[in-house]
């Protein structure tokens, strides 16, 4: 399968790689008339159908064309949890048997599901779960917007709704922008999934060569995986910023088109005596100075073998204090999920993961 969804030889062709323009192309290929291309649209992304067989207003001979033409519409469901605190996880299984990670996170007012963009991921950032996998594959865009209707069609089968997606799961999605590109527009389309811009975020490392390219194509919202505003402590915890260091790291976000009064989210992972200090939290407030900004602060869930401790309750609510007495947005982001594997920093890729991912 090419990226673009269109088929090779080894493969068949995936729908839920096609921007609607290359469905209704697609349908002029094949001698249909372009209406078929709206109806087959309707099926997969607003009926979220799982099957040729439940599209009952199509010809019984575009039916047996499609059931020979395309892959499964679903990824199928090795593996699924379900957190305390209503986060579930599951492990999907794409045609090569690859395993991709997908969260689903229920709130008062939205439901939130975060998509990985790889499998594995080359960053290695020593308080990941995922950086201790090797970088598998990249996702294709299929599978990228899979995980978002099969969330999707099994929320809606209960009744709730999924209104959020972000691009936080296994991976650095700007590795991966072609594909992820191509997932969002998919993704944001108003005749379909209808997610908006202001509704989808994805979430980077800090590829700066990236970024502009990325804030062009996407219109959507960012966020950063921050850590330390000091080049030293950043190069540990995100090795990244060896290539790509802070000033850059700044000069890019302060590039990204932000919608009406939208803010770049930076995510802080406190660890005990690393970043965690009240002159960590003035030094954030001065380096933040000019960028509409947002404040997510995480505690780490230690895992097996992390080189890590996390900050006490105290240690958060005063960095907290301090950041938000300076006018920033700061948000204590409780851990979702992380019963079952499923929080920031601990997807892995296994049944029985317990650790965390933050990027
Ligand atoms: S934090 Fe993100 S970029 Fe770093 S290793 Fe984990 S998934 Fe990769």
């Amino acid at each position: 399968m090419s990226a673009h969804g269109i088929p090779t030889p080894m493969s068949r062709l995936r729908l839920t790689g096609l921007t609607r323009a290359e469905l209704t192309d697609l349908m002029i290929q094949w001698g249909e008339k372009p209406y078929r291309a709206q109806q087959l649209w309707s099926w997969v992304f607003v009926k979220l159908a799982d099957s040729v067989e439940a599209m009952t207003d199509l010809s019984k001979p575009f039916r047996v064309r499609l059931a020979e033409e395309i892959a499964p519409l679903r990824p199928r469901a090795i593996s699924h949890r379900v957190s305390a605190d209503g986060t579930e996880k599951w492990l999907l299984a794409c045609d090569d048997e690859t395993v991709m990670e997908t969260v689903f996170i229920p709130e008062t007012n939205r439901g939130t599901v975060c998509v990985s963009s790889q499998v594995g991921c080359s960053l290695a950032c020593p308080f990941c779960r995922t950086g201790t996998l090797p970088l598998k594959r990249n996702l294709t865009a299929a599978e990228i917007v899979e995980q978002v209707t099969f969330v999707r069609a099994t929320m809606a089968e209960r009744g709730v709704r999924v209104t959020n997606v972000v691009l936080m799961g296994m991976g650095e999605p700007l590795y991966n922008l072609e594909a992820v590109t191509r997932a969002v527009q998919i993704i944001k389309d108003g005749n379909g999934l209808a997610i908006g811009c202001r509704k989808l975020t994805i979430s980077t490392s800090g590829v700066v060569s990236r970024m502009a390219e990325a804030g062009r194509n996407l219109d959507i919202n960012l966020a950063i995986s921050l850590h330390s505003v000091r080049d030293a402590v950043r190069d540990q915890l995100v090795p990244i910023n060896k290539k790509f260091n802070l000033a850059a790291l700044r000069q890019a976000a302060l590039a990204w088109p932000l919608r009406g009064r939208g803010r770049v989210t930076w995510e802080y992972v406190l660890l005990d005596g690393i970043n965690d200090a009240p002159e960590d939290a003035r030094e954030l407030v001065l380096w933040l100075r000019g960028i509409p900004s947002k404040v997510n602060l995480l505690g780490f869930n230690p895992w097996p073998g992390a080189p890590y401790s996390p900050s006490s309750r105290d240690t958060i609510l005063r960095f907290q204090e301090i950041v938000a007495n300076a006018g920033i947005v700061t948000i204590i982001r409780d851990s979702r999920g992380a019963d079952v594997g499923a929080a920031c920093g601990q997807l892995a890729g296994d049944a029985d993961s317990d650790d965390r991912k933050y990027s």
